[in-house]
């Protein structure tokens, strides 16, 4: 059965800790290809402005380059509404049938908060779950996943090295902060170009 991995987030701006973490996921997972799918409509109410998708999406094509396992898909932004995971991953079961097993891919955080999803059991049917944790992560919000969920399959991923944030990147930006090593170059000069983060 081959496995194919589910890279969700907003990706406000994609940086080489998610990169890193995709890589890190398809290598220790054994996953055929990774794609990475930036939502249109954050689920969940931000406490920023969020970039238009398609700057954003722009941004994560340039960042995965040639890379030949990586691909995108404007699955999320191109559906009307809120980009809920469980439509995603029920579409994408559609598309590649039942001999692929999926792995959705994202931030410990945003796993944590699962159960505030739509269709959580649903979900936790269709897919195992890649949380992505950073150095020092209180892993007791995952168990709380776990013990609600008892079916649902949440592997964890300490990506190494690579501690950035979209935060981080945005502040940066704002400052007037050089990116370079935070991001990919095409990523750092579409962001100056677009004039991005800066008010
Ligand atoms: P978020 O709350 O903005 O992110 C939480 C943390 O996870 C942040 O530290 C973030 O870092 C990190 N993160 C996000 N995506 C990541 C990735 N792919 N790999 C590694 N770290 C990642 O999360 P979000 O972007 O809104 O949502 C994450 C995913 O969950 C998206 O696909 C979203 O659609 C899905 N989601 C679904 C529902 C639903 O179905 N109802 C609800 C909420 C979220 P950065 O800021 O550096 O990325």
């Amino acid at each position: 059965m081959s496995r194919v991995g589910i890279m969700g987030g907003t990706f406000d701006p994609i940086h080489f800790g998610h990169l890193s973490a995709a890589e890190q996921a398809r290598v220790r997972f054994g996953l055929e290809r990774v794609i990475f799918v930036p939502n249109g409509q954050p689920p969940h109410k931000k406490s920023y402005p969020v970039t238009p998708a398609e700057h954003r999406y722009n941004m994560v094509r340039l960042a995965i380059g040639s890379h030949p396992d990586f691909d995108t898909s404007r699955m999320e932004m191109d559906r009307p509404g809120p980009s809920y995971a469980v439509d995603t991953v029920r579409a994408l079961r559609e598309e590649l049938g039942g001999g692929v097993e999926l792995y959705f891919i994202t931030g410990a955080d945003a796993i944590a908060e699962i159960l505030t999803w739509r269709a959580p059991e649903e979900l936790a049917e269709s897919c195992d779950f890649i949380a992505v944790t950073r150095p020092g992560y209180d892993l007791r919000p995952l168990q709380s996943v776990t013990d609600s969920l008892p079916g649902a399959r949440v592997h964890l991923l300490d990506a190494v090295g690579v501690d950035i944030s979209s935060t981080e990147v945005r502040a940066r930006v704002e400052r007037g902060e050089s990116l370079r090593y935070l991001a990919p170059t095409p990523v750092v000069r579409y962001i100056t170009t677009h004039e991005l983060y800066v008010s």
